[in-house]
């Protein structure tokens, strides 16, 4: 089996975890994992892993990334988005459910225990959830450059303190008013 990435790379086994093999490409250390395999482990494994949040982390957006096709059936596989601030995506193959991760994938997933929440990305809710974050990180970039950091920071605290308002149009009508209030 050829590494869908490299393409010319023969794919060697390798224990990832305990109980769970998976492909990898040892030129970008990619892991391919089969679909059966990777389920059985979920099953053996068990414990649901709480996940690990780590505040010093800069949320990134996810890169596009290039389609690639099922090492096993060929199928162009699907990007999953991992989201939870993690800038990258899974490959999925509809046809033999197998998962490509690309290389250091499978290490960042296991740092934040999502590693066994595979299954769960693969799903509508998790990706709508996902997508929701990328479009607010988007929009964040876009005020980012717009106001810079600081400003936009500002900007930020005070929408925040006006949605806690009930005369929350009253507080806006004063900001805004050029009248002079101040004697
Ligand atoms: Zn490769
Ligand atoms: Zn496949």
């Amino acid at each position: 089996m050829k590494c869908p990435v490299c393409k010319s790379s023969e794919l060697s086994t390798t224990q990832l975890e305990a109980n769970l093999t998976s492909h990898q490409c040892p030129t970008c250390h990619g892991n391919w994992i089969a679909g059966a395999e990777y389920w059985d482990w979920v099953e053996e494994h068990k414990s649901d892993l709480a996940e690990r949040v780590f505040d010093s982390e800069t949320l990134s957006l996810a890169e596009p990334g290039l389609p690639i096709d099922c090492p096993e059936c060929r199928f162009r596989m699907v990007k999953y988005l991992v989201g939870r601030g993690l800038g990258f995506s899974l490959d999925h193959c509809h046809g033999c459910k197998g998962i490509w991760l690309d290389g250091n994938e499978w290490e960042a997933l296991k740092k934040r225990n999502l590693h066994d929440d595979l299954n769960l990305m693969f799903t509508s809710f998790w990706q709508n959830e996902a997508q929701r974050l990328e479009r607010k990180k988007k929009m964040e970039q876009i005020y980012v450059g717009r106001f810079g950091e600081e400003d936009y920071t500002e900007i930020k605290r005070i929408r925040f303190w006006l949605d806690s308002k009930t005369n929350r149009e009253e507080l806006i009508a004063y900001l805004i008013d050029k009248a002079p209030f101040d004697v």
